[in-house]
């Protein structure tokens, strides 16, 4: 059995993804079982093997970014820099030390903390960073010396069954396994009784369903979910010199990151001069053909997403929103919708208060900081947000009262492999990237002895 893959740009299928029946899922999870046994062995060697599975990303990256151009609509250019992620991961967590850590070593004994693998992780992924995510995963569960069933969303198969290709050129049979297939296949990989760990990236309905099936086997989870990042602009901020950094905070990839700006508030003396910076760069941006270098943003990734951040759009008009630019899907085949900066809109409006997850950011006056701060927080999310001011140190001390997984000055978002990626409240479970990450794929055990 395959299913249908659509290129967003067009509207059309244009090729096919195998859809992973339960007798293969048990061959898969067995696989990676197997490969365990070894693969949790020998460090020296799990580090050799991922900096040659790097080395085999990086000599595919046009091949797979081509692929993923295709299926997700991105930029070429945007492609190839997820895709080389990948490799930049592999060799990040190849090189990074892995305990044990020494709590004590005196006249009494030795206390240490060993790492030990977990067994097999099963990762899932969204459509919007489907290959990069892969990476966020898949390099630091090898690292502790885990083994990989990997589902891609089923809109964005395709890459990520060449990422699997090349890596299993590059490791030893059955460390890394793609499946594709469904929202159901999903659900059977986090059920099935191989799984010690789930990694999952997606929304917070999913998380939730995930969150309760690991639990009634007692697996580890990461949960990466949704967000609605808020940007406060503070009334010391220049308009002319944050207006760049903000647009693109919210509208790269086509606004579907979980940690984009999604919406922005500004003091009422700033609004106008900041809701025009932003509609000026709405109105030149180059939308369009992802295969053309030309290109900034290409269209949305699937078809419900049109339909939604069409239906958001919609809602905001009628509760009194005005378009300073954009406001429309653009006709012709694809899945194309105007650069959108929204005004005359407020927390209440659906479009403020969910998760767009499109390129349409709603710009919000307000009163004071006490007033941005209260309403940037009013959220049921809390992954990344920003403070933007002429006056980094006056950005960290409001940085510190925004409830949030992350937060940054005069910038959104920054993601870097060293550094924790994490939500609270409902944006997430648990944290990746860096020492941190790579943690949450081990079990701590400790080790004690007399002298
Ligand atoms: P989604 O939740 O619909 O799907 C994500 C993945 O989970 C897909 O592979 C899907 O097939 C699978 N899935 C769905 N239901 C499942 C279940 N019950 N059990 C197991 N697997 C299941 O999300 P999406 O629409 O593909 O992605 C968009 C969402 O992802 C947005 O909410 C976005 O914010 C979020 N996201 C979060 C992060 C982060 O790091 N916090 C990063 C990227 C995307």
């Amino acid at each position: 059995m395959k299913f249908q893959v659509v290129n967003p740009s067009t509207g059309a299928v244009f090729a096919h993804a195998p859809e992973c029946t339960s007798d293969q899922l048990d061959a898969a999870m067995a696989a990676a079982a197997d490969a365990q046994r070894s693969w949790g062995q020998d460090q020296s060697e799990r580090r050799l093997a991922m900096e040659k599975a790097a080395a085999a990303v990086d000599a595919e990256v046009d091949r797979i970014a081509a692929v993923l151009t295709a299926e997700q609509g991105k930029p070429l250019a945007l492609a190839r820099r997820e895709v080389g992620g990948v490799a930049t991961r592999l060799r990040w967590f190849a090189e990074v030390e892995l305990g044990p850590e020494v709590l004590q070593d005196d006249d009494r004994g030795r206390v240490e903390i060993l790492r030990r693998p977990l067994g097999v992780v099963a990762a899932i992924t969204p459509w919007n960073f489907p290959v990069g995510l892969a990476g966020w995963k898949i390099a630091p569960a090898l690292r502790a010396g885990n083994t990989v069933v990997l589902k891609p969303s089923p809109f964005t198969p395709l890459a990520t069954l060449l990422l699997g290709d090349v890596l299993h050129d590059a490791l030893p049979a059955g460390v890394v396994n793609v499946v594709t297939g469904g929202d159901d296949l999903g659900a059977h990989m986090v059920q099935h009784p191989v799984t010690r760990k789930v990694s999952f990236t997606g929304s917070v309905g999913a998380g939730v369903a995930v969150n309760q099936a690991a639990a009634a086997g007692l697996k580890r989870v990461t949960l990466e979910l949704g967000g609605n990042d808020p940007a406060i602009v503070l009334d010391d901020a220049d308009p002319a010199a944050i207006a760049e950094g903000l647009f693109w905070g919210a509208f790269m990839n086509t606004g579907q990151a979980c940690a984009a700006v999604k919406r922005v508030y500004v003091p009422a003396r700033l609004h106008d001069a900041v809701v025009d910076a932003l509609a000026a760069i709405a109105s030149t941006v180059q939308v369009g053909d992802p295969t053309d270098d030309a290109t900034q943003l290409g269209p949305l990734s699937t078809l419900p997403q049109l339909r939604r951040v069409t239906e958001l759009v919609d809602d905001a008009r009628r509760h009194g929103a005005v378009a300073a630019a954009g406001g429309r899907p653009i006709d012709g085949p694809g899945y194309f919708f105007e650069p959108t900066v929204l005004t005359g809109v407020a927390d209440g409006v659906r479009v403020v208060d969910e998760e767009q997850f499109g390129p349409v950011l709603p710009v919000i006056p307000y009163r004071d900081l006490e007033d941005a701060l209260a309403r940037a927080n009013a959220t049921q999310f809390g992954l990344g947000s920003s403070v933007w001011t002429s006056d980094p140190e006056r950005g960290a001390e409001v940085a510190a009262r925004i409830d949030a997984g992350m937060t940054w000055v005069n910038a959104h978002p920054v993601s870097s492999v060293e550094h924790p990626f994490l939500g609270v409240k409902a944006s997430g479970v648990g944290v990746e990237n860096g020492i941190w990450g790579l943690h949450t794929f081990t079990d701590m055990h400790l080790v004690s002895r007399p002298r």
